[in-house]
């Protein structure tokens, strides 16, 4: 039988840099496009970029790690020469402009696209918008902190943290392979403003690069205001987001006709569905279109894992649209709005779990817009290689944790002994 230890040999830091440099031309081009403020630098950008991707594909965690790892014949191949301290990993990335990244990642997507890799779901180009707190402290701080105040009266504390709002395209996955989950873009959330205003911001600038990539938004209930759903019809994209009594007249709408209305049965994967779909509703009147209100009621069965019984658990959701019901079916329509947790299951949760994303390797506004900026180039990259390259035999039966493992072992058996950690 085929152990971890066989597979080595199959997957490696080395293979995926290959594969980037061939596919995309990661080293060539996306990393020779990225630029900083220095004006006479004596250690290059893009050895920076690369060595970055490095500690993120193999999940080392800090620039401390990276810089324990400095010395390794893997980089000193790679690279041409050794890692440089940390410090001045972190005083470049501060200095580095974050619109050479967006387009290496950009350029990445404009190939997986030349490739037919990011075909769309049901006719419909799909994104996911949503916000996330990236960190905390009650110390540190910087000129691109949010502030709130935590505790009262004389226990008040001033705590800063970060927010950003991101971007997924969630394309349809291709036969026999697993679904890309491409991160496109994100835009910090300044102090004192809302979500909504950053993500508009967001919308905006990535309406000008990827004006084709998606024709449908999905958000949470923040989402539902007049100036969002207004921006994305003026720029012809339709938007699904959850809806909440807040939305007061269209809520009490729409819950008058769940009342006096049969409902449709229908079922998403093992579950049972009640449907409800009102299209037309004209009770938003701050939104310059008549939109539809979806409400699904489902049912499943579940054994409890405590004394292994089973239990049946019900879950009630409404969606507010803008998607025609004569081209987008209710079921359609429903599987559209449970995609909105992808992001939470596969885009932040992996990112900020898996690739300590969230960590602040340095802190500094600019820096952690790159840091951020640069994981999700290189987590695009790798999902690319996993999806693309590797033969499902290979990945069968071994966790996404496995294979960063093996690429710090390595880079770590590349260290000369006498300093190996
Ligand atoms: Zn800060």
């Amino acid at each position: 039988m085929e152990t971890p230890a066989d597979r080595k040999e199959i997957i490696t830091l080395r293979r995926l840099i290959a594969y980037a440099d061939k596919v995309f031309g990661f080293t060539g081009g996306i990393v020779a496009g990225v630029m900083d403020g220095r004006k006479l630098p004596r250690i290059p950008t893009g050895l920076v970029v690369q060595s970055v991707a490095a500690l993120f594909w193999a999940r080392l965690g800090s620039l401390n790690a990276l810089e324990l790892t400095a010395q390794s014949s893997f980089f000193r191949k790679w690279l041409g020469a050794p890692v440089c301290s940390a410090d001045s990993v972190g005083r470049v990335v501060a200095l580095m402009e974050p619109a050479g990244i967006r387009a290496g990642i950009h350029s990445l997507y404009s190939q997986l696209k030349r490739n037919k890799a990011l075909p769309d779901q049901n006719g419909l180009g799909v994104a996911v918008i949503d916000g996330h707190e990236s960190h905390a402290s009650y110390r540190r701080h910087c000129s691109g902190c949010m502030e709130r105040t935590i505790g009262k009266g004389a226990a008040a504390r001033t705590q800063y943290y970060h927010r950003q709002v991101t971007l997924m395209l969630l394309p349809a996955a291709l036969p026999g392979q697993i679904a890309l989950r491409l991160l496109l873009d994100h835009e910090p959330q300044q102090n004192g403003e809302a979500e909504v205003t950053a993500a508009l911001r967001l919308l905006k600038r990535v309406l000008k690069t990827y004006p084709r990539a998606f024709d449908l938004v999905l958000a949470d209930a923040l989402y539902s205001t007049s100036t969002m759903f207004n921006f994305l019809l003026s720029e012809g994209k339709h938007i699904l987001t959850v809806l909440k009594d807040d939305r007061r007249n269209l809520y009490q709408d729409a819950a008058a006709q769940f009342a006096a209305l049969a409902p449709t049965e229908g079922s998403l994967g093992s579950r049972k569905c009640l449907w409800w779909d009102l299209p037309g509703l004209l009770s938003w009147p701050a939104v310059d279109a008549p939109v539809r209100v979806i409400r699904s009621v489902e049912t499943r069965t579940v054994r409890r894992q405590l004394d292994g019984k089973k239990e049946t658990l019900t879950s009630d959701w409404v969606w507010v649209t803008t998607l025609p019901s004569d081209s987008v079916p209710t079921a359609r329509a429903v599987a559209f709005g449970h995609q909105r947790w992808d992001i939470e299951n596969q885009g932040f949760n992996e990112l900020v779990n898996g690739w300590h994303a969230d960590h602040i390797y340095k802190h500094d506004a600019n820096a952690i817009e790159c840091f951020l900026l640069l994981a999700f180039l290189a987590c695009n990259l790798f999902q690319a290689f996993f999806a693309r390259n590797l033969k499902p035999e290979i990945r069968k039966g071994c966790t996404r944790a496995f294979w960063p493992s093996l690429m710090a072992t390595e880079i770590r058996a590349g260290i000369p002994s006498a300093l190996s950690p």
